[in-house]
């Protein structure tokens, strides 16, 4: 059996080049993700994912106000989803996509939501190449035509990318098993590194936008997605414990901290289910970190000296000219801040 060898963000460097940008407001790094009645066209390549510790109404606005995107979750009736979707869009004027799943109410919830003005639909489910997820997208493409944008994932092979846009989604959610609260791996022995699976998505002559999801810890990260061939990254991690995100602030010895936890972890399965399936996440407190704003310029800072470094002024030239390097375990090493050590 020949076994593949697959790399992940920290495994890889970018080779700084030489660059003619004077300025680092001159880069473009925002991208579209279109259909006919739905093109959307953000300033920050940055989609909050559908989870109910990340993306509600607070979430949705200030994630469209900063130039990015939020992903509501499906974990709630579809009355409580309806109901931040219409605060979003109708009182807000924001914009924002909404999850769905593949079975039970599905098809109910997405009609719900195109009713009220949902352009942007997102099929989010753990094992996304799947025959369910054909079997959705095929009823939802031929109940809604062209009208809305579909996202769907997640998948983790060029062979799941593919198949996902054949069956009718106009972007995949790329990655799975990398995320900061996932225990996929652990528990299935299934998932790709990351970086590979973005790699590897991006060779395909299919063009709907790859959203490299999960395991995104810092905005070097982010710029190695990019570089690599990925449209967006959603984040749950880095946007977690901000003021947006629902939830209680909760006072401990170590400072206020909120929660932050996988939708296959017990408590959220419990808490939304009222039973537990596959557990395949964890549920944790992060330090409050103040407003996603914030938290948005800082990474949107270290993307647009990113996109600098490697001397391109808009992403398909950064991944034109991106060029990586596998870094040794005493590279990673130096790579981090090690004044401490
Ligand atoms: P993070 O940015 O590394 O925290 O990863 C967030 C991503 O993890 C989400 O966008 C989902 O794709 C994924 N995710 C959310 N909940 C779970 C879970 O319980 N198990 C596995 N993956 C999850």
């Amino acid at each position: 059996m020949k076994i593949k060898e697959a790399l992940t963000y920290n495994d890889v460097l970018l080779e700084p080049q030489y660059s003619d940008i004077k300025s680092r407001s001159d880069v473009v790094i925002g991208s579209a993700l279109d259909g006919p009645y739905a093109y959307v066209s953000l300033r920050l390549p940055i989609i909050a994912s559908p989870m109910d510790t990340i993306s509600e109404e607070e979430m949705g606005v200030a994630m469209w106000q900063e130039g990015g995107l939020a992903v509501v979750h499906r974990y709630n009736t579809i009355e409580r989803q309806l109901e931040i979707m219409d605060h979003i869009i109708t009182l807000c004027q924001c914009n924002a996509a909404a999850a769905i799943g593949t079975s039970g109410d599905y098809l109910e919830r997405a009609s719900a939501l195109c009713e009220i003005g949902v352009r942007i639909l997102c099929v989010d489910v753990a094992h996304g190449h799947h025959i369910l997820m054909k079997e959705a997208l095929s009823e939802l493409r031929a109940t809604f035509g062209d009208q809305v944008h579909i996202m769907a994932g997640n998948i983790a092979t060029l062979e799941g990318y593919n198949d996902l846009v054949d069956w009718g989604a106009d972007s995949v959610r790329c990655n799975i098993g990398g995320g900061s609260i996932c225990s996929t791996r652990i528990q299935t022995g299934h998932g790709v590194p990351g970086l590979h699976t973005i790699i590897d998505c991006a060779r395909s002559d299919r063009d709907a936008p790859i959203i490299a999801d999960g395991g995104i810890r810092n905005s070097g990260d982010i710029v190695k997605a990019l570089a690599a061939g990925a449209d967006f990254v959603m984040l749950g991690s880095l946007l977690s414990g901000t003021d947006e995100t629902p939830g209680d602030v909760i006072n401990t010895h170590e400072g206020k901290v909120k929660a932050y936890r996988g939708m296959a972890s017990k408590d959220a399965q419990v808490e939304w289910r009222g039973r537990t399936a596959s557990l395949e996440g964890v549920a944790t407190t992060v330090p409050c970190k103040g407003p996603v704003e914030d938290v948005l310029e800082d990474l949107e800072r270290g993307i647009r000296s990113g996109f600098s470094y490697s001397g391109a002024r808009s992403l398909s030239e950064l991944q034109a000219k991106a060029r990586f390097l596998r870094q040794t375990a005493s590279g990673q090493t130096e790579s981090t801040t090690h004044i401490l050590r």
